[in-house]
């Protein structure tokens, strides 16, 4: 029997080896092989059960990394899948689903040398002990007070080692090695909770999830959207569901957006499930080596059953996965943008297919692509259509910023009069207030009056944005700082000035209006410190801030029952960017920015300020009418052969020199029109919206397609045939969310 072994490295090698008659080889499994005079390591990725034909004989696996596979029978095939579906090489992808940490050997489990004394010590022996030996006396009298009459040795102070080799020798103590966790959350507090008693709709949907956990032998079972307002208890539908999958002896894996912004989601779950010592494993980015690698060998053998992450954990090594939850399906985070540049909620499902598994998709804003998925009934549609305390959704009004605009004799206005009394009352009586600045598009730059000249970056075909806290440009794509001019250093007029304003901007104004309200901003800028989102968000619940001012950082997820009033200072500006999906990212970002208020007994009200006021994403969220909205962005989608309607791809080259690139794409757009299977478009090529980033010069083709395969294996085969210039890059995007 033969393997085929994938090299670790970037150069994507895979070659056979022939399994040695003693080793238990399997696919999955990490390896030791020999490659030229040297060894090296990787993994397996299938076994040939055929008997080995060639006439030279084989080179022989050395030997394994681990006992046992590391990739699982399903992630394995997921893989594959990914890497046909996405045009992205296995290897890449291989590489998501074993992290660096699990791959590299130096970070294998920590132990740890501890002592314990023995039970029943003789106390006349102690007492002999005590007169001949105090240092040894000392060391057995603290093992005998501690728990477990155990100590590490580290903690039994220099110098114990030739007492400790005495002690052993009278057999009063015994010596041993034990695996250490590095565990990230060590130092949580954490207050348990309990299942509330479910309201009908919430039932309703708790009783369909539960009786799929079961599963339907082999066959998959259908995904289900739960499509529930914001504030409907949807949360409170994934933990019992979590519960009762727990109860069948399965494990349970949650994706949400990003962890470090859905902190009250994380808690909830370690709260209802905190009588699980140690069953929750949190996947997040700021992870120590040693501590991913524990965590991940501590899901993969099961000992931690309900895994909590973002993207990445769709391929946590969960065994015996019983459900599937994917919280705020709709958001883009979800997208990797790097190869492989797969979509985890995608890819969630078709995990959960492999498996097989139960999933739950869960939003207030679904995709469409998921809608569409209800009524073409490959989902099965779940709903949660009040709020889950029987309050009513915040009322909202939209104000025309045109209007405004002139009343402030054309000054930029941050907040209109309405927005300013409100927060006046809200004040008055002790309620708090979110202000969300939508941040897309839309920040500080520096233009003169004179010639209209506007600061970018030189590297990339952007502004640069003002940051008054340090004084500086700085480009938002690349990172590249500058220094504030004095004057323009086109014409020299000193007129040089901001144009639009952010959120530290905002703060001034606001610290001008209401003197005695206490602000606090949540921004990246204010973020750059470690615990700063934690403790704003605890000062917040607290009541210690009044107004809290922030980007699409607190969009998502969070839950202040005191909260009686959200403003949303520029509604409109992700309207503008050059996106199918602009619209619909609008009214996600309104819906869930909106969902924030009244989420208590107080009564909410929202304000949202707009230049548009009359663009359906606007005018739809305002009356919280997700189906109403679906049903006409459907329809363009639907004129246009967007998706959800058609599959949509984005082969983009990049150069640093821009005819080379522009030349490549069009070489390739005539291979590519040349031999076009019927049933895909292909479009022309263009500038991208964002020509040049990180000093590169960037064009694009945009091909669509009513089915993925054809289309990624057309142009995955052009790609194969075509030399590329070394200096230029290509990359294909399939269901791409990034046109820019
Ligand atoms: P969502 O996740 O849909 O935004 P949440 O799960 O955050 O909604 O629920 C909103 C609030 O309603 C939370 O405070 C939650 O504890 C509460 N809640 C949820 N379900 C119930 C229920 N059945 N009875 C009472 N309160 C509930
Ligand atoms: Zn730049």
């Amino acid at each position: 029997m033969n393997a085929r072994v994938l090299i670790d490295g970037p150069s994507e090698l895979v070659f056979d080896y022939a399994i040695p008659a003693d080793l238990p080889v399997a696919e999955g499994c990490r390896v030791r092989v020999p490659i030229r005079q040297k060894t090296t390591s990787g993994t397996v990725l299938a076994i040939d059960e055929t008997p080995d034909q060639s006439e030279f004989a084989m080179r022989e696996i050395q030997s394994l990394i681990d006992p046992e596979p590391l990739i699982t029978p399903t992630l394995l095939k997921v893989a594959r899948w990914i890497a046909n579906y996405y045009g992205s090489s296995i290897e890449s992808v291989i590489r998501s689903i074993l992290p660096e940490a699990v791959r590299t050997e130096d970070n294998s489990a920590k132990t740890r040398r501890i002592a314990t004394a023995i039970e029943d010590i003789d106390p006349a022996e102690l007492t002999k002990l005590e007169k001949r030996a105090a240092k040894q006396y000392a060391i057995l009298f603290l093992l005998l007070q501690a728990p477990d009459r155990t100590l590490p040795v580290a903690d039994l102070g220099e110098n114990s080692a030739p007492s400790l080799k005495s002690l052993a020798a009278k057999n009063f103590i015994r010596i041993s090695t034990e695996e250490i966790r590095r565990d990230p959350e060590a130092a949580e507090i954490i207050v348990a909770s309990h299942p509330l008693t479910l309201n009908q709709q919430q039932q309703d949907a708790f009783e369909a999830i539960k009786s799929s956990l079961g599963g339907l032998g082999d066959l998959a079972v259908q995904p289900f959207l739960l499509l529930g307002v914001t504030g409907s208890g949807k949360t409170e539908v994934y933990l019992q569901s979590a519960q009762a999958a727990l109860d069948l002896g399965k494990t349970v894996l949650v994706l949400v957006p990003e962890i470090a912004l859905t902190p009250q989601t994380v808690r909830r779950f370690k709260a209802r499930f905190s009588q699980l010592e140690d069953q929750v494993a949190v996947l997040h980015s700021n992870l120590s080596q040693g501590e991913r690698f524990d965590e991940w060998h501590r899901i993969r053998k099961g000992h931690a059953r309900i895994v909590i992450g973002a993207r990445s954990a769709v391929f946590a090594p969960l065994p015996n996965l019983g459900l599937i939850i994917v919280d705020e399906e709709h958001e883009s985070s979800y997208k990797q943008e790097n190869p492989p540049r797969y979509h985890a909620r995608d890819v969630a499902v078709l995990r959960a297919a492999f498996e097989p598994c139960t999933i739950v998709l869960g939003s207030a804003t679904p995709s469409l692509e998921s809608w569409q998925n209800t009524l073409t009934e490959k989902y099965h549609l779940l709903r949660l259509d009040q709020r889950a305390d029987a309050h009513s959704m915040p009322l909202v009004r939209v104000i025309d910023m045109r209007l405004e605009k002139q009343k402030q004799k054309g000054q930029v206005a941050i907040l209109s009069d309405r927005l300013r009394s409100a927060l006046e009352q809200r004040l008055a009586k002790g309620e708090q207030s979110i202000l969300f600045l939508n941040r897309r598009g839309f920040a500080r730059s520096l233009q003169c009056h004179g010639c209209g000249y506007v600061c970018q970056c030189p590297h990339c075909a952007v502004a640069l944005t003002y940051h008054r806290t340090d004084e500086r440009l700085v480009c938002h794509v690349c990172g590249h700082q500058s220094i504030v001019p004095r004057k323009c250093p086109e014409c020299q007029n000193p007129g040089i000035a901001l144009q639009g304003y952010g959120t530290q901007k905002v703060e001034e104004v606001l610290q001008k209006i209401l003197p005695e309200a206490r602000f606090a901003r949540i921004d990246a800028d204010a973020m750059r410190r470690k615990n700063a989102l934690k403790d704003i968000l605890r000062n917040f619940k607290s009541k210690k801030i009044d107004i809290l001012i922030g980007t699409q950082m607190i969009a998502k997820g969070l839950h202040f029952p005191n909260v009686t009033l959200v403003g949303i200072l520029n509604a409109d500006l992700g309207l503008h960017v050059p996106d199918f999906r602009a619209g619909e990212r609008t009214f996600q970002l309104i819906t869930q920015v909106a969902g924030r208020a009244g989420r208590g007994a107080l009564e909410g009200e929202v304000i949202v300020q707009t230049f548009t006021p009359h663009s359906p994403s606007i005018q739809f969220a305002r009356k919280h009418d997700f189906d109403g909205y679906a049903e006409q962005e459907m329809e363009m989608r639907r004129q246009f052969r967007f998706p959800p309607f058609a599959h949509c791809a984005v082969l983009t080259a990049r150069s640093t020199h821009e005819r080379r690139a522009e030349f490549t794409l069009q070489t390739l757009h005539l291979r590519l029109k040349e031999a076009l299977p019927p049933g895909i478009s292909l479009g022309e090529v263009l500038p991208s919206p964002l020509i040049k980033s990180h000093d590169q010069f960037r064009f694009q083709i945009t091909l669509r397609a009513h089915k993925a395969r054809p289309l990624t294996n057309h142009v995955q085969n052009i790609l194969q045939k075509t030399t590329l210039p070394d200096d230029v890059t290509v990359v294909f995007d399939m269901d791409a969310y990034n046109f820019s």
